[in-house]
């Protein structure tokens, strides 16, 4: 078996084009890119990493961009308060509403450079009334990584990262997934990806997946078409009629996308020693799991195949199933080493993954840059082992202050009751808090293909 030093050494190989010339590291880079094992950095170690990254950043948000200097003002907090993890407390949180509440046209261009921190890129946008989309691909092509996620409101919550914070975002998830299924990937594996294709579109979860194809050589793509936020707001919303017809529509192309990964699995099952990756939602995965079982197809791919997935668990309308009864189908039909089916919890509006570990399914958090809170009805800090509203503190997000309240329903626990990693976790069932829309780029592909 390989070693874990060469198995970390082959992945650093493939990802150089992420990573920063070593000269212009700050101390976010350091938290990200200067560690080993992300979930294994012991404690103090990375208390000082993310005391120093977070630092950076607030100092950052705080100095150039007068939006956040304006929240900090109000609440009379300013860079020199913040000297100790005890202090985190002080920083002014943005509820993640805040990211749905744009304008349109024109304004919505402003909208957009008033979140950025520091340097706004030129931007030339075509038309009069540009579509929301426009206005993203003008900032995208003038070397930003703009993207999206949507809830079930049909409103849209739009993160500006810039290169540098989206290339942090894609590291951090593609290491964390191949860290945790440590020895599996390999960059011959065969690859699918149960998602948009990263290349056309601008939905996040999509978009982050890009990395995915430079660290398997080949990689299957669910869902090739051009994804628009049109599309998006059509299949999270509309009226009755039209959603009628475009679940019929839709509805015969999630049929043929299973047809074609059962497909794909057979044929590379039968190939000898061959290794399979799927990533993506859990409600297309589960649909294929489904469709095997009830054809009674049964695979043996015991330590052959990896099942990553992400976005959120709601599998169909009014339909939530608990991950480890994901994890068992998967087992039955697959015959799947289970340390090899991980689910990641993250979201648009942070780089941040909470990533399962093999021993005990819990999400452990990337501590060394990402510092995760709870908090009560009042937004106040609980202690561990509380449920209640998730937020968090991320050190790395250059272009935008990645402070952020959630709108989902955590429980935080300072240590994993199943691993010896040394960094707090999440309990593996994350949901919505009450009131709230059901969102996630999972939902999105769900109702894009009905299923
Ligand atoms: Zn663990």
């Amino acid at each position: 078996m390989i070693s874990f030093d060469e198995y970390l050494k082959k992945f650093n190989k493939l990802v150089q084009k992420y990573i920063p010339p070593r000269n212009e590291w700050t101390p976010p880079d350091d938290a990200v890119y200067g560690v080993k094992d992300i979930f294994r950095v012991p404690e103090k170690e990375a208390k000082e990493l993310r005391l120093k990254a977070i630092k950076f950043q607030f100092k950052r948000h705080y100095e150039k961009n007068s939006f956040y200097r304006r929240l900090c003002k109000e609440r009379k907090i300013s860079p020199d308060d913040i000297k100790r993890e005890e202090d985190f407390k002080k920083i002014p949180l943005i509820p993640d509403k805040f990211f749905k509440n744009y304008p349109s046209g024109r304004d919505f261009a402003i909208w957009l450079s008033n979140i950025i921190t520091g340097d706004i890129p030129e931007i030339e946008i075509p038309n009069k009334n540009p579509s929301y989309d426009e206005v993203v691909e003008s900032f995208n092509s003038a070397g930003m990584a703009v993207a999206y996620s949507s809830g079930t409101s049909g409103r849209f919550t739009f993160i500006p990262r810039d290169e540098r914070t989206f290339k942090i975002a894609q590291y951090a998830a593609a290491k964390s997934i191949v860290i945790n299924v440590y020895p599996l990937w390999d960059y011959n594996i065969y690859g699918y990806l149960l998602m948009p294709n990263p290349f056309k579109t601008n939905v996040f979860a999509g978009k982050i997946c890009g990395i995915y194809f430079d660290l398997i050589k080949e990689v299957e793509v669910a869902i090739d078409r051009r994804i628009s936020t049109k599309t998006v707001s059509r299949a999270m919303s509309g009226g009755r009629l039209r959603r009628y017809l475009l679940r019929h529509a839709i509805g015969v192309l999630g049929k043929r996308v299973v047809k074609n990964i059962i497909k794909w699995l057979d044929s590379h099952s039968r190939e000898k020693d061959s290794k399979m990756a799927l990533v993506g939602t859990p409600a297309l995965m589960h649909s294929v799991l489904i469709k095997l079982k009830e054809e009674g197809k049964n695979f043996d791919l015991f330590n052959r195949v990896g099942i990553i997935t992400g976005g959120g668990w709601k599998v169909q309308e009014d339909k939530r199933i608990p991950v480890s009864n994901f994890r068992r189908l998967a087992e039955e039909v697959l015959g799947i080493n289970p340390m090899h089916c991980l689910d990641v919890y993250g979201m648009v509006e942070g780089n941040g993954f909470m990533v399962h570990c093999p021993e005990g399914h819990y999400l452990h958090v990337p501590y060394t840059f990402f510092y995760p809170m709870v908090l009560d009805e009042n937004l106040e800090p609980k202690g561990f082992g509380e449920r209640g509203r998730f937020a968090f503190l991320d050190g790395t997000t250059f272009s935008y202050p990645g402070f952020i309240i959630t709108g989902d329903n955590v429980k935080l626990l300072e240590r994993c009751p199943a691993c010896d990693r040394p960094g707090p976790v999440l309990e593996p069932e994350v949901k919505r808090m009450g009131g709230e829309e059901v969102r996630g780029c999972a939902e999105e592909v769900r109702r894009m293909l009905s299923i």
